[in-house]
C-alpha cells in the first residue's frame, strides 16, 4: 500500500472538463474558496448537499496531510433577485416583508445556517468573511478594474465591460457558452438599460433613495455587485491565484464566469486552478422549489414534521444518504431512498461496534487488508468518489460479520489496522457520527435488554417467551441473529 504522502488525487476540473492530477501551487498548502449562502432564508437541503460535498474535500485533503485554508463567505448584501442586475436585494426585501432590520435578517439566517451545518457534522471553514465586512476591499477592486480599462461608470453605477474583456480573453470558458450566442439570444433591445451591452454586469450599483443597504463610494452611495464580493474576499485571504474554487452547479454561470472575468481583468490569470461544482438535489424526481411545495427543510426531516417522509431521519442518516452518490451526480431525495440509507447506515455502524468484541486468531483468512486499504484511498483519490469508498467499507463490514459468526478469522495486528482505517474513513473523512435516528441509543439500549431477556428465557428453556420476543421483533422489522459469541440485530 502507498503511504498517505504518496496518495495522488485526481480532481474533475469544470474549466477543462476533465479529471486532472491535483498539484497545489504552494507545496503542502492548499487554498480553497467556496461560495457560501445568501442569508435571507433557512438553508435548504440542496445547499446543504453542496456544503457537505466540500466538507468531504476539506476533510480528505486534511487527512492526507495538506494544510488547507478553507474560505467560505456569507453573502449579506448585494445579491439581487435576478441575474440581470435588476430587482430588489434579497436581504432588504426580506427585511421589508418581516419589518425588521436587514442585519436582523442576516443574523437570524446566519445562525440557522451554522446550526444546520453543525447538525450535519460539517467542519467550520478556516475563514468565513462577510460581504458587508469587505466593502472597502470591494471599492478598491472596482477602482482597479476601472483603471485596467474593463469597466465603465454610468450615473453612479459601475459595470464590467464584457465585450472589451472578450477581446483579450474568453468570456464563457467555464460554462462553455459563447459570447456571440449570448448576444444573439438576448431579447433586450438597446436603450432599455444603462448598460452598454446586456451581457455587462454590475460591479457597483447606485442605491435608489428607498434602498437601505448603502455605502458611500467614489461613485456616490451604492452597494457592491454580488460577483464582486467573492473576488474581493478570495483575493484578500487566498491571493490572486489559488488552488480550488467551488460552489453549486447553478453558480457556474453567471457568478463564477464573472468572477473569472474580474480576476483576469486585474491580474491576467484565472483566479483558481481547479473549479469544482457540486450537483443538485431533487425531491421525488423533481426540482426542489418552495413555490410548488416540492420542498423540504433539514429540520423538517429531523423532526418528522413534513408531508413527504413517513418518519423522522437523523442528520447522520441524511448525510450518509448524500454521500452514497458522487458529488457530481444529481441525487434524488425520497422516502424510499432515506429508508434504504437508514438501513445501510445502521449496518455500517453495527459492523464498527462489533470490532471491539471480536476474538482474534493466529491467522487472517479471507481478507487482504493492504489491498482493501489502498482501494479505499483509490476511491477518494478518484475525484472524491464517496459511493465507491462506502462500497469498500461494506466489504470490510461483511468480513467483520463473518469473523463474528466464526466463518473467518483475524489476527490482533490486522484487527488493529482494520479498526484504525475504518475509523479514519468513517469518522474523519466521511464525517459520520454514531448517533442514529432521533437519539436512537434509547432504541439500541432497549433492544439489548430484549436480547438479554430472550437469552435468559432460552437458558430456562422457556421457548414460548424467547420465540415470542424474536417473532414480535421480526414483525417490527428487527431481525435477531444468533452468533457463536453474541446475538446481534439488523433492520429488515
Ligand atoms: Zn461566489
Amino acid at each position: 500500500m502507498k503511504s498517505i504522502a504518496e496518495q495522488r488525487i485526481q480532481i474533475y476540473n469544470s474549466l477543462s472538463g476533465t479529471k486532472e492530477e491535483f498539484v497545489p501551487l504552494h507545496g503542502n498548502m492548499v487554498g480553497m474558496y467556496v461560495c457560501g449562502p445568501t442569508v435571507y432564508n433557512n438553508v435548504h437541503l440542496g445547499n446543504c448537499r453542496t456544503f457537505i460535498s466540500f466538507d468531504i474535500i476539506f476533510r480528505y485533503l486534511k487527512h492526507l496531510g495538506f494544510k488547507v485554508r478553507y474560505v467560505r463567505n456569507i453573502t449579506d448584501a448585494g445579491h439581487l433577485e435576478n441575474d440581470a442586475d435588476e430587482g430588489e436585494d434579497r436581504i432588504a426585501k426580506k427585511a421589508r416583508i418581516e419589518e425588521i432590520e436587514p442585519m436582523e435578517v442576516v443574523q437570524k439566517y446566519t445562525v440557522d445556517f451554522h446550526k444546520t451545518l453543525a447538525k450535519f457534522n460539517t467542519l467550520p471553514p478556516s475563514i468565513e468573511p462577510t460581504a458587508t465586512g469587505h466593502i472597502v476591499e470591494q471599492i478598491e477592486l472596482v477602482k482597479q478594474i476601472l483603471d485596467a480599462g474593463f469597466a465603465y461608470e454610468v450615473e453612479g453605477s459601475v459595470y464590467f465591460d464584457v465585450l472589451k474583456f472578450n477581446e483579450s480573453s474568453t468570456y464563457g470558458k467555464l460554462s462553455g457558452r459563447k459570447l456571440e450566442d449570448m448576444i444573439h439570444n438576448t431579447r433586450e433591445t438597446s436603450g432599455q438599460s444603462e448598460k452598454h451591452n446586456p451581457q455587462d454586469f454590475a460591479l457597483w450599483k447606485k442605491a435608489q433613495p428607498e434602498h437601505i443597504m448603502r455605502w458611500p463610494s467614489p461613485w456616490g452611495d451604492g452597494f457592491p455587485g454580488w460577483h464582486l464580493e467573492c473576488t474581493a474576499m478570495s483575493t484578500k485571504y487566498l491571493g490572486k491565484h489559488f488552488d480550488i474554487h467551488g460552489g453549486g452547479m447553478d453558480l457556474k454561470f453567471p457568478h463564477h464566469e464573472c468572477e473569472i472575468a474580474q480576476g483576469e481583468a486585474v491580474s491576467k490569470c484565472s483566479p483558481a486552478n481547479y473549479w469544482v461544482h457540486a450537483n443538485m438535489l431533487t425531491l421525488n424526481g423533481k426540482k426542489m422549489a418552495k413555490s410548488t411545495g416540492n420542498n423540504i427543510l433539514p429540520d423538517e426531516i429531523f423532526s418528522g414534521k413534513n408531508e413527504i417522509m413517513e418518519r423522522p431521519f437523523s442528520p447522520a442518516v441524511t448525510r450518509f444518504f448524500m454521500l452514497q452518490a458522487h458529488y457530481r451526480s444529481v441525487l434524488d431525495f425520497s422516502n424510499d431512498a432515506m429508508l434504504a440509507s437508514e438501513k445501510g447506515f445502521s449496518k455500517l455502524m453495527q459492523g464498527l461496534s462489533l470490532l471491539d468484541s471480536l476474538d482474534t486468531a493466529k491467522e487472517t483468512t479471507g481478507f487482504d487488508f493492504v489491498e482493501w486499504s489502498q482501494k479505499c484511498f483509490n476511491a477518494m483519490n478518484d475525484d472524491f468518489n464517496t459511493p465507491i469508498l462506502i462500497a469498500n467499507l461494506f466489504d470490510a463490514v461483511k468480513f467483520v460479520q463473518n469473523v463474528n459468526d466464526g466463518r473467518e478469522s483475524i489476527t490482533r495486528e490486522d484487527l488493529n489496522d482494520l479498526q484504525k482505517t475504518l475509523h479514519n474513513f468513517v469518522y474523519d473523512v466521511l464525517g459520520l457520527t454514531e448517533e442514529q435516528q432521533g437519539g436512537d441509543h434509547y432504541l439500541e439500549d432497549a433492544l439489548q435488554l430484549l436480547i438479554e431477556l430472550r437469552n435468559d428465557a432460552r437458558k430456562r428453556k422457556d421457548f414460548h417467551t424467547s420465540d415470542k420476543i424474536r417473532d414480535e421483533l421480526s414483525k417490527a422489522g428487527i431481525v435477531l441473529q444468533d452468533g457463536p459469541q453474541k446475538t446481534t440485530f439488523t433492520l429488515k
